[in-house]
């Protein structure tokens, strides 16, 4: 699994990366996807470190050639802040019970609702497990302002089968459509717009391009970010499957005596995560085992009777965090530790992404120069 995704990688710094900024935004339909990277299934669970993957383009290109690529990827990081700022956003979004049309919803879930692309991006997220960036959106505000069903339950619907499912970019994402994120701003998806960057594959979609932004009174104050350490405290580590990067810190893991991976069941999450899906987590967990032979993957179960003497590897607000905010009275004593360039990068996710992109220079500058990961 390490071996094709760094190959993917290759052949997208070879080759995609050129035209990514020109051709990005066009879905050519599944079985033509060159002109994106397609690695976000790797990125979201740091098979691919998202930090090494910029130190990487940027020792072979400058960075006005790939600037466009890099601010994607920086929207990941930014969301990512943004949500440690304000956890309360992830709970109220797990713990919703919007009210909302059965039949409408199992329409919407089984592709069956006349739209045909709506239709056919339904199958396709069950059966690829991906969707384009801009067929997201597309699908997101088709959910919200044409069928008119609640966010809550199309971002759990995402989440139930993309392979890159992510708390914050998808929730965050959903919210932005939504027109709650960027509070009186939403994302309308047009028949035009569709037409032109599907390539002429849907035409005529009959849409609501006239809906208002939902509205969302509701707001949330700003929070520190967890406190994480860089250093190592114990001898044993635990990690979940968001956290499977090797190539770079295959030394700060061989300094442990043993690594434990955990990979929650459905049991233990809010929101039920497709069987494919699952499994692809388990693959990369096995995959990560194989690299490191200290590690071994455990299940919930076992990693409750553990000692508690252990440091974590912090998985970020998501069904990992809410796992050990469960299963922990006193989570905050538990010993985090984050990633050097999370941190760094965290403090400019307090506002829009705007004042994120104002601090891209200083931001690569320190990624340029701080190789010292963990310690
Ligand atoms: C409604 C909605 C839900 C989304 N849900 C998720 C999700 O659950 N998980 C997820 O990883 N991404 C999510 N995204 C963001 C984005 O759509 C995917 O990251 C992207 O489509 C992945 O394909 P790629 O790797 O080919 O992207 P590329 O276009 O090649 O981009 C390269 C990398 O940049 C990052 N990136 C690109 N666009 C975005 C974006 N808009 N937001 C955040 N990061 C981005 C990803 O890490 C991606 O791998 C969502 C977007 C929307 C509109």
């Amino acid at each position: 699994m390490y071996e094709k995704a760094s190959q993917e990688k290759l052949d997208f710094i070879q080759k995609g990366i050129k035209d990514y900024s020109s051709q990005r935004n066009y879905d050519f339909g599944p079985k033509s996807r060159e002109n994106i990277s397609n690695l976000s299934k790797y990125i979201s669970h740091r098979i691919i470190n998202e930090y090494d993957l910029i130190r990487e383009i940027l020792s072979e290109y400058n960075l006005q050639k790939v600037d466009k690529f890099i601010q994607e990827i920086f929207w990941r990081v930014y969301w990512k802040g943004w949500l440690e700022h304000r956890p309360q956003v992830w709970r109220d979004f797990v713990d919703s019970s919007p009210t909302y049309s059965e039949e409408d919803y199992k329409k919407a879930i089984n592709g069956e609702t006349g739209i045909e692309c709506f239709d056919d991006w339904v199958k396709e997220l069950k059966t690829e497990n991906y969707l384009h960036n801009h067929t997201r959106m597309w699908f997101a505000s088709i959910w919200i302002f044409t069928l008119n069903l609640p966010w809550e339950l199309g971002a759990r619907f995402f989440m139930k089968h993309l392979f890159d499912g992510d708390a914050a970019s998808n929730t965050l994402s959903w919210r932005w459509v939504a027109g709650i994120q960027t509070q009186g701003k939403n994302y309308l998806a047009r028949e035009s717009n569709i037409r032109k960057f599907t390539n002429q594959r849907y035409m005529n979609t009959s849409l609501n391009e006239n809906a208002l932004p939902l509205e969302n009174p509701k707001i949330y104050s700003l929070q520190e970010v967890r406190h994480l350490q860089t250093k190592q405290k114990y001898k044993n580590l635990v990690l979940f499957e968001t956290n499977l990067n090797v190539d770079e810190r295959y030394s700060f893991f061989k300094n442990y005596e043993n690594i434990f991976m955990v990979l929650l069941d459905n049991k233990n999450r809010n929101i039920k995560l497709d069987e494919k899906v699952l499994n692809f987590k388990k693959t990369l967990q096995e995959a990560f085992a194989n690299k490191i032979s200290n590690s071994q993957i455990i299940d919930e179960d076992t990693f409750m009777s553990l000692n508690p003497q252990f440091d974590v590897l912090y998985p970020s607000i998501g069904e990992n965090m809410d796992f050990l905010d469960r299963e922990f009275k006193d989570v905050d004593k538990l010993h985090f530790i984050g990633l050097k360039e999370d941190i760094y990068c965290w403090q400019f996710s307090k506002k829009g992404f705007f004042n994120f992109k104002k601090n891209i220079p200083e931001v690569i500058n320190y990624l340029l120069h701080e190789n010292d990961l963990f310690n």
